[in-house]
């Protein structure tokens, strides 16, 4: 017990758990020849579709593809300017680019770690001036349109939606979600009077299958959601070299597809999904039990419109790299959520931001960590990381 390593992630237990159902898969595969499109791939995104309460679903090869397909499907364009958070992964901001919109950034809410409501308003009515025609925020940083908003459901948890979508019907901004690490998430919308699932709040949602997400594929994959079906239809049409019927291209689209195999692997591991995630939040409910006695450790926070699915369970301590370093040393694994913001990046040199910028963002990001959570992980293990 005093020696047991804990690993900060397990991917080897679940696979092992649906070793056989998973290799019946890949025999039908292979005997099929059906590698690329075809019944499994629409099978799970029936099944993905229903899980996220949405309309449609259309499988693509990464979370990246599913948000540069989801933003230019729902109406981004070259030379606009798109409004996102410092703290994600990389993506949700090369997605932007590869639309050839510009990102921008809002700071986060400090308890929640999403974006943060009242400095997206904030950065509309003081950073903006209305387009006189359109009616438009242009951005004064870019000299640009701002179009649409990105919210980042972090770590599993969902950005405060209501208020964003409310501002951005105000700004007319499409909202686009990067539910990559929100794969069943919930928020209960005040406006619709019900709990929401990730991915149905926007105009669309981008979903990652990575295999260390909440579902996860034995490669790459992810899914665009969407209740629109003109958008949709474009999607569908993005990722398959912009062809409707083959060798008919009506677009100049992407080799952005799911492959079958995947969406087998990702169709057998959704129905273990939901309770995975209970799983999740009982690691949650316990690692907070654990440890509320720890003056110096902060806790995430759960608001009471959200369910979470703790993709990571991040807490917070002014000396990280020691507690990060003493924890490793006892054979427990961590990882950071990240820890460059997304604005401070070299890659990002060019957009201008400096250090100072984003507050909340660079100072959470000097203080978080992640630790153990999988849905295979056991109190003790869990006793021993405390
Ligand atoms: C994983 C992730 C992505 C990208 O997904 P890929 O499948 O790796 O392309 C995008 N945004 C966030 C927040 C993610 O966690």
């Amino acid at each position: 017990m005093s020696t047991m390593n804990i690993p900060f992630l397990d991917l080897v237990t679940p696979h092992l758990q649906l070793e056989q159902e998973l290799v019946s898969m890949f025999r039908n595969s292979l005997r099929s020849a059906a590698f690329i499109g075809g019944p499994v791939v629409e099978g799970f995104e029936h099944d993905f579709a229903q899980f996220c309460q949405v309309k449609h679903c259309i499988g693509v090869g990464s979370g990246t593809d599913a948000l540069r397909f989801a933003l230019m499907a729902a109406g981004v364009r070259a030379g606009e300017t798109v409004i996102t958070v410092p703290n994600s992964f990389m993506a949700t901001t090369e997605a932007i680019t590869q639309t050839g919109a510009v990102p921008e950034f809002v700071d986060i809410d400090e308890r929640t770690y999403n974006m943060d409501p009242g400095k997206l308003r904030h950065h509309l009515e003081t950073q903006c001036d209305l387009e006189p025609k359109t009616g438009r925020p242009i951005s004064r940083r870019s000299g640009r349109p701002v179009t649409a908003v990105v919210p980042v459901h972090l770590y599993g948890q969902m950005a405060d939606m209501d208020a964003i979508v409310a501002i951005a019907e105000t700004h007319k901004l499409m909202v686009v979600e990067d539910a990559c690490q929100a794969h069943g998430a919930e928020y209960f919308s005040t406006r619709e009077n019900a709990w929401k699932k990730a991915g149905s709040m926007g105009k669309a949602g981008a979903f990652s299958f990575y295999p260390g997400k909440n579902l996860g594929a034995c490669g790459e994959a992810g899914a665009v959601t969407t209740n629109d079906e003109e958008i949709a239809v474009q999607v569908r049409m993005l990722r398959d070299h912009g062809q409707q019927k083959k060798y008919y291209h009506l677009i100049e689209g992407y080799n952005g597809r799911l492959d079958a195999i995947q969406a087998g692997v990702v169709r057998v591991k959704l129905r273990h999904l939901n309770r995975w995630n209970q799983q999740r939040q009982k690691c949650a409910e316990l690692y907070g039990k654990l440890l509320a006695e720890l003056a110096d450790i902060i806790l995430p926070v759960e608001p009471s419109w959200s369910r979470a699915v703790h993709h990571v369970y991040v807490v917070r301590h002014a000396d990280r790299e020691e507690l990060r370093v003493y924890l490793g040393d006892k054979g427990i694994g961590t990882a950071i959520h990240y820890p460059i913001p997304i604005h401070l990046q070299k890659a990002y040199q060019q957009l201008g931001y400096g250090e100072g910028s984003f507050p909340v963002s660079e100072k959470v990001a000097r203080e978080i960590l992640s630790l153990p959570m999988y849905a295979h992980l056991q109190p003790e293990q869990q006793q021993r990381v405390a």
